[in-house]
């Protein structure tokens, strides 16, 4: 007689739930800057300048990868978010201050990296 009983087991689908997707972002030892593409990027932890309507302040140490070549820098979840929070705190606290109207025409890229 032959068993031919061997249907379904759970095996099959505890089988399907082992993902093999894990190792795409691995074993990239130095990453290159995905805006200019010709640096590798600096992980650091610096002050990052932030402008808005032409007044500046400092974030101060935020942690990310930094491009040397076009002032790119690369942020995790967390800094981006408390970045994101520093320039709308900022963004309130320089409209509330403000009293003379800023002329358009002086949104001159500036290097701050010294
Ligand atoms: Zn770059």
């Amino acid at each position: 007689m032959l068993a031919v009983m061997m249907a379904l087991t759970p095996v099959d689908f505890y089988k399907s739930m082992t993902t093999h997707a894990d190792h795409v972002l691995q074993g990239v030892m130095n990453m290159k800057c995905p805006v200019c593409v010709a640096a590798e990027l600096i992980h650091d932890t610096r002050d990052l300048p932030y402008t808005y309507k032409g007044k500046t302040t400092l974030i101060p140490a935020v942690t990310a990868d930094f491009c040397s070549t076009c002032d790119e820098s690369i942020t995790d979840m967390a800094e981006t978010e408390r970045i994101m929070r520093a320039m709308q705190a900022f963004i309130r606290l320089v409209n509330a201050s403000v009293v003379e109207p800023t002329p358009i025409g002086s949104m001159s890229r500036k290097l701050a990296l010294g």
